[in-house]
């Protein structure tokens, strides 16, 4: 298999894999690898778990779609439940974590446009990520993503992550505030406590939208349903994707009271959202990870008590975690032929999203290759 017919915008490792189980993968030739990248946060509850795979089989011979147009049960008991996880009023679903921030910006321009004419700018961070849309890439802080693609949507400006009189000193046509709590894509870097309960307040002092983009941190992954109950703060909207189904495409955005009604019919639409198999999926992702989330920062502990006994310096929130390293897409490589899929991160960390149900037996065989590569590259 070279896949030689499909666009070649990714730098693909060299390995075709058939199937999982748990937290390992097996290649065309029968190989095990231990997946420390869960498809980028995506398999949140492993592959092939039994519960997963009975709900979205059941669905799939049930019913697959029928759109927007008809209600499904899926869909509306799975907005239910992520409002009642996350304390907020209403979903909107989508299939991407693009997307959804696509809609989140959408409702904060509404929001602001409804305040006064021209409240319009949404103010991100510098070195985040929100996706690879032409106005997604707008909201991202990264000048790498941006070559190329102009122009660009406007109304976006950055600030310095934990910079609060850069953002204080805005002018008043801001309509949002955009953050990710740990910037995943920037290299795992947690935003601190202080900082986001400041931001907070400037918000609700001025009547800005927070928006928390936790389509990488949010559904158990940092330890908490939500990243942003870890910071103790109120979003306005909350945008959510990679986890939430487990490994089929499911996004959206959950608003809460200031923005529940802001968007009314005929303002957003999709023709794939809340896909009643994708939303089975999720709702069967929400059932198992229930009685494993407890054991998130537990297993977060263990692996970075681990790392820094290798020496290594681990950082992030959960099972969110990267450590510095040199030359970390080769790294990666090596360690994929050793049987260990790991992520990278921004220039100089590799960066582990394991399964959130994998086992500590899983993760010490994940370890010792990790040790035993490290060793042999020193
Ligand atoms: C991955 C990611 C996105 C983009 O999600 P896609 O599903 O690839 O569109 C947006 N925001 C954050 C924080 C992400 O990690």
């Amino acid at each position: 298999m070279t896949g030689g017919y499909i666009l070649p915008t990714y730098a693909r490792y060299d390995v075709c894999f058939t199937r999982g189980e748990g937290a390992r993968l097996y290649d065309e030739g029968g190989r095990e690898y231990i997946d420390f990248a869960s498809g980028i946060g995506v398999n949140s509850v492993g592959h092939a778990h039994a519960a997963w795979v009975s709900a979205v089989s059941a669905q799939a011979a049930a019913l697959a779609h029928v759109s927007n147009l008809y209600l499904t049960r899926p869909g509306a008991v799975l907005a239910e439940r992520l409002c009642a996880l996350a304390g907020l009023e209403a979903v909107f679903f989508a299939n991407s974590g693009a997307e959804a921030n696509e809609g989140m910006v959408k409702c904060a321009r509404k929001y602001g446009a409804g305040k006064r004419e021209g409240r319009n700018v949404i103010v991100a961070l510098e070195n985040s990520f929100h996706g690879r849309t032409v106005t997604t890439l707008a909201a991202t802080g990264q000048e790498a993503f941006h070559r190329h693609f102009h122009p660009f949507t406007p109304g976006f400006r950055h600030v310095p992550l934990g910079d609060i009189n850069a953002l204080a000193a805005q002018p008043d046509d801001v309509c949002a505030v955009l953050l990710e709590l740990v910037q995943g894509e920037g290299g795992v870097i947690e935003a601190d406590r202080g900082y986001a309960r400041a931001v907070a307040r400037l918000c609700a002092e001025r009547d800005w939208l927070l928006c928390v983009d936790e389509v990488q941190t949010g559904i158990g992954r940092c330890g908490a349903w939500f990243a942003f109950q870890l910071y103790g703060i109120a979003p306005d909207i909350v945008s959510f994707a990679k986890g939430i189904a487990g490994g089929l495409p499911l996004g959206g955005f959950i608003c809460g009271k200031k923005t529940a009604a802001t968007l009314e019919k005929g303002d957003h639409a999709s023709t794939f959202g809340m896909n009643p198999v994708c939303c089975a999926a999720a709702n069967a992702v929400l059932d198992i990870l229930a009685p494993v989330l407890p054991d998130v920062p537990r297993k977060g502990e263990y692996i970075k008590s681990k790392l820094s006994a290798m020496g290594l310096s681990p950082r992030g929130l959960g099972l969110m975690l990267a450590a510095k390293a040199e030359n970390p897409k080769e790294t990666a490589a090596r360690l994929l032929e050793r049987g260990l899929a790991v992520l990278t991160a921004g220039k100089d960390a590799l960066r582990f999203l394991p399964p959130l149900t994998i086992e500590y037996n899983e993760i010490d065989k994940g370890l010792d290759i990790l040790r035993e590569t490290l060793a042999e590259t020193r």
